[in-house]
């Protein structure tokens, strides 16, 4: 049971990264060091509330 989440760079805002996660396993919000293309770096990425 997986379930699609969008990660969003915490700093701009952009949604950058569709990935999934299973939420029986991880059902908190997840979050991540990712590159923003936008801002051209590594910030934090979150997952999106739906
Ligand atoms: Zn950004």
């Amino acid at each position: 049971m997986r379930v699609n989440i969008t990660l969003e760079c915490t700093e701009c805002g952009e949604q950058n990264y569709i990935t999934t996660k299973n939420r029986q396993t991880n059902d908190e919000r997840l979050e991540m060091k990712k590159y923003c293309p936008r801002e051209r770096k590594m910030t934090l990425h979150r997952e999106t509330k739906k």
